[in-house]
Formats: structure tokens, sequence, C-alpha cells
């Protein structure tokens, strides 16, 4: 390598890492590479079509919520606030057609899809009597993995290890047998994903809240609400796809005073709702 590149090299890394520390919020590591084996746009146009088959069925049992219901747009009126901090995560989610629902249903769950599709049950809003604080941390939480494309990259190392399968396949003489067998895509609503996703998840979310104006604090209330209702039997579902971490609690309230200097600063919600009961 030449020495002026070498040099520029060097002035190029000390300059990003003067940037990163100069940064206010939670650290963390850079995205996945396993992301790139597979298109942001094809992601985002399955998960549309299956978001959009959802609210079909949804609607079809009389249980999507109309634009009217009060949860709704208590929902909506949330994500307004969070989604102008999320461009900084992810640039394309600029041009995202974020969308926001609420179903009717007991599960305790909650998700948001890549390109922005988030969907609530009634059952989070009603069984853990969420506050507007902590139905921006649940929220943020599940923003993040679509902005840090966590299924994007899930899907890279499925198709890495069916590559591997086809190679395999083909020296065995298998055919596309087990090629067809595997399928593309999977189910974007059934992703587990990893510890690592899940803390950056936990902690990128907690910054979204914060600098949108939600107390930080309720992210650490909110995972209490999830572990006393799954002591109290039928666990929450939310929980199936999002492993529960012993140190999630912990690592939260580690994280919390990087972010409450934004929380102080923001602009808070200028209106609050009140939680659900069950008898609403
Ligand atoms: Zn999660």
């Amino acid at each position: 390598m030449a020495w002026s590149v070498r040099a520029g090299l060097v002035v190029l890394l000390a300059a990003a890492s003067i940037g990163a520390s100069a940064r206010e919020g939670v650290e963390v590591a850079p995205p996945s590479i396993a992301s790139n084996l597979v298109s942001a746009e094809q992601v985002e146009r399955s998960a549309a079509q299956q978001y959009a088959q959802l609210l079909a069925q949804a609607q079809a049992k009389r249980a999507l919520a109309p634009s009217s219901h009060p949860q709704l747009i208590r929902l909506r009126a949330i994500a307004n606030r969070l989604i102008p901090h999320a461009y900084e995560w992810n640039p394309r989610a600029r041009e995202w057609q974020w969308e926001i629902n609420l179903i009717g249903s007991n599960q305790i769950n909650a998700f948001c899809m890549p390109g922005g599709k988030i969907a609530f049950f009634t059952g989070i809003l009603e069984k853990l009597k969420l506050t507007d604080d902590e139905v921006a941390m649940v929220m943020g939480h599940e923003m993040t993995h679509a902005l840090r494309e966590h299924a994007r990259a899930q899907m890279g190392k499925d198709a890495a290890t069916r590559g591997a399968i086809e190679i395999g396949s083909a020296l065995l003489g298998l055919g596309n047998l087990s090629r067809a067998a595997l399928g593309f895509g999977g189910d974007l609503l059934s992703l587990h994903y990893g510890r690592e996703d899940e803390t950056e998840a936990d902690l990128i979310g907690l910054e979204l809240g914060a600098r949108a104006g939600y107390d930080p604090h309720a992210a650490v209330t909110l995972w209490q609400k999830m572990a006393s209702a799954s002591s109290g039997g039928g666990a929450p579902e939310f929980l199936s796809t999002h492993p529960a971490r012993e140190t999630r609690i912990h690592d939260i309230e580690t994280n919390i005073p990087k972010v409450q200097g934004l929380y102080e600063r923001a602009e808070k919600p200028s209106k609050r709702f009140e939680p659900v009961s069950e008898k609403d």
C-alpha cells in the first residue's frame, strides 16, 4: 500500500473513531454483513405481502381495529414521535411506507416487520397495562429489528447455509430435492432473533424512545411486566420470539445513563394516554 493511501486511511479511521466517541447515545456493533446476501428490496417486498395477508385475515375475523379506535390512535401518535429518529439507523427508512395497526387478540405480542410494518395485539396493551412510555419502548425495540435488518441478516445466513447444502447435494448427486424443501424466505412473523440482535434492539429502542421524549426507565418496568406475566402461567408470545436473557434488565439499567440526557432535553409528548384496563 502506498504511503499516501495508508496515511489517508489512518486519518479516515481516526476521524471515524472521533465521530463514534462524540456521538451521544448507546453504542452498538456495525450491522451484520450477512444481510448483504439478500437484497433489502426483496425482504421488504415479502414483508409487505405477509403484512397485508395478516391484516386481511384479521379483517375477515373482524379483529382489525378501525382508524377511529382509541388505542390505535394512541399507537399511531407514539409511532409518529419515534419514526423521525429512526432514519439515523437506516436511511432507507425515510422511504418506507410505515404502517401501524392494532389486532384484536389475547396474545401478548407486537412486531415491526422489515420496511416499517408495525402491529400490536390488544393482549399486550390490556394484559400488561402498558403506559405510553412502555409502549414506546416495545415499539422502539421492534422498530430496531426492522431498522438494523435483523430479518435480512438471518435470511442471508439461511441463504449461505442453503448454498452450502446445494454444493453438498451436488457432490452427492442429490439434485434439487433438498433445495426445494428448504424454500426461500420463510415466515417473517415467526423469526427468532439471536441474543446479539435482542441486545441491540433493547439499546437502540431505548435511545429511540428517549429521543422521542419517552422515559427510558419504562424499558425496565416493561420487561418486569413481561416476566411477571410469564410467571403467572401462559408465557407471553412476545417472549417466544424474543428469547429472555438473564442480564436483560441489568443491561438496560446500565445503558439508561447514556440516553438520560437525550430524554431530559427531548420535547415531551403534549398528549398522554391512559393505560387500558381489560374492561375497556
Ligand atoms: Zn426483539
